[in-house]
């Protein structure tokens, strides 16, 4: 049958798999031999759900936007990740990845964060399950993202400055991989998307799979059926979305819409959009598109949403995109500023400025009103407050 699965070399078509250094492989190679095993026991199940009820607070709601509807023609439903504890969906994975790590024997985590978001959430489960967490960061990103900073440290994470190259996520990224290599056997490194080298991208997506699992349910409650006529989320390295997509991946009656930030415009040097912009390329020991000059180096992205500012998508996306299987809508800056004002003043939701650009999809895609649209509400707006205010002037 074919499928937008990965298959067991991590591979989603052409893209994925492991481009490690040899010094990194007993790493991947335990993960990659344990994690499955580990995710279907019956104990490991019980012990992550029950940590998502009590403690991230699923299942999220399912909520039917009746203002937005009303004013796009189509019935629209909001996955309300917002809701989850530290107001994302990241924490989702944080805390499949703390539990992984215990299984494995480790007793040290590491995780490099850009905007801080995912450094927040690894920071948070470590508090949980009392274990050491070091977070890199770039020491520019340092600087812009003073709030995140503080959680960590509050939470009792040692963030350390990435000081090399551009002093940000890329730099971060390389420091931790390096502390990966010096430290195999105690620490466990939580990557906060569906990127990187195998077993990466499928574990995140497993992990977020719970999205999806939910919505199934819920629609039924609703509608009468499991099955919406799209689902839409937006995409940085993908794992909202992979969780939103997941178990719908082979069942063609359902669309699925990936929204990327175009950042200033597509063809304005300032963007994110990987699946209009991107090569085929390498980028974190995963085959994938990416945005790169000619020969090769990867070009530095910008988007006004942090979390939507990575050069690269999963391998996933990158196969969902090439297969014709995912419909990609890029966004600027712009539309996706003016989306997130109207569905707050629409609906009382502030989202994040990610989530944002997935709401500014109407403009370029028309749906039917009976047609069932679910949005991934990837996460709540009080972090964006100081952009859309300075934005708005409000
Ligand atoms: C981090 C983040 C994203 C982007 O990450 P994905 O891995 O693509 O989901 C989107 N929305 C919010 C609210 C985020 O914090």
């Amino acid at each position: 049958m074919k499928t937008y699965h990965a298959d067991e070399r991590g591979y989603y078509g052409e893209f994925g798999g492991a481009f490690i250094p040899e010094m990194l492989y007993p790493n991947c190679e335990e993960l990659r031999q344990n994690y499955l095993r580990i995710m279907v026991d019956p104990s490991f199940q019980e012990e992550f759900h029950q940590l998502l009820k009590d403690y991230v607070g699923r299942p999220t709601p399912l909520y039917f936007a009746e203002r937005l509807s009303e004013k796009y023609g189509t019935k629209i439903y909001l996955k309300r990740e917002d809701l989850c504890h530290t107001g994302a969906h990241k924490v989702n994975n944080t805390i499949g990845q703390i539990l992984m790590a215990k299984k494995l024997g480790k007793n040290r985590i590491i995780a490099e964060t850009g905007a801080g978001q995912h450094g927040v959430a690894t920071a948070t489960v470590c508090a949980l399950v009392g274990i050491e967490c070091v977070v890199y960061m770039g020491e520019i990103d340092i600087a812009r993202q003073a709030p995140n900073v503080a959680r960590m440290k509050m939470l009792g994470a040692e963030v350390r400055p990435a000081l090399s190259g551009s002093k940000t996520l890329k730099d971060a990224t390389n420091e931790a991989i390096r502390d990966w290599i010096n430290n195999p056997v105690d620490t466990h490194y939580i990557i906060g998307s569906v990127v990187g080298p195998h077993p990466y991208p499928d574990m995140v997506a497993r992990f977020q799979s719970v999205i999806s699992e939910e919505i199934k349910w819920q629609l039924k409650e609703k509608e009468g059926r499991e099955n919406p006529d799209y689902v839409v989320a937006c995409v940085g390295g993908g794992s909202n979305a992979a969780g939103a997509y997941f178990h719908y991946l082979d069942n063609p009656d359902v669309g699925i819409i990936a929204v990327e930030a175009a950042g200033r415009g597509i063809d304005s040097g300032e963007s994110a959009a990987t699946s209009a912009l991107g090569k085929v390329g390498i980028i974190h020991g995963s085959k994938t598109l990416l945005m790169q000059t000619d020969d090769g180096q990867i070009t530095e992205p910008y988007s006004i949403s942090a979390g939507l500012d990575y050069p690269g998508v999963g391998p996933m996306h990158a196969h969902l995109f090439k297969s014709g299987r995912g419909e990609f809508i890029s966004i600027t800056d712009d539309e996706a500023m003016t989306a997130g004002l109207e569905v707050s003043q629409l609906e009382g939701i502030i989202p994040a400025i990610e989530t944002s650009h997935a709401f500014a999809i109407f403009d370029y895609k028309k749906f039917k009103p009976d047609n069932i649209v679910v949005i991934n509400l990837s996460g709540r707006g009080d972090k964006d407050l100081q952009t859309y205010i300075d934005y708005f002037k409000l």
